[in-house]
């Protein structure tokens, strides 16, 4: 098994421990992915506090109700939980942060060569990275010149 095979399954399992507790985003935290792993956690969870709003009537709104919510309130809370796992796993398997390709130099994220900015963490590079392909002679050009 390949590391990043290992990496990806557990990422997997922590996210399907988390979701399995009603947290999303566990398996992003493990990858270290914690904007994204947010985002997980805040969607799910507006998500839940909007079905729980429009569902459950609020004048009679007590703990034994929000322990007991129907399945229209509980299952797609459900698989957003698991969907959230499912991205946590599809983000280590194809191997991000990549050693072959671009990467941001302050979070290692994988870069589009056109693009100037990081879109893993926003960081704004004044010219756009170069693969290791182009980057010697980007350099020397600009040596020369
Ligand atoms: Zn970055």
């Amino acid at each position: 098994m390949t590391d990043t095979r290992r990496r990806a399954l557990i990422a997997a399992l922590v996210g399907v421990l988390g979701a399995s507790v009603g947290v999303a985003g566990a398996g992003h935290v493990y990858l270290r992915e914690w904007r994204r792993g947010f985002a997980w956690f805040t969607f799910v969870l507006g998500v839940g506090l909007v079905l729980v709003s429009v569902s459950v009537d609020p004048t009679t709104l007590t703990m034994a109700s929000l322990t007991d919510l129907p399945s229209e309130v509980t299952a797609p809370i459900f698989v957003l939980l698991f969907l959230s796992a499912f991205d946590a796993y599809y983000l280590a398997a194809r191997g991000h942060p990549r050693s072959d390709g671009l990467q941001c130099p302050v979070c290692r994220g994988e870069l589009d060569p056109e693009v100037t900015f990081c879109p893993w963490c926003a960081t704004e590079f004044e010219t756009p990275p170069r693969g290791p392909e182009t980057f010697d002679a980007e350099s020397v050009r600009s040596e020369t010149e």
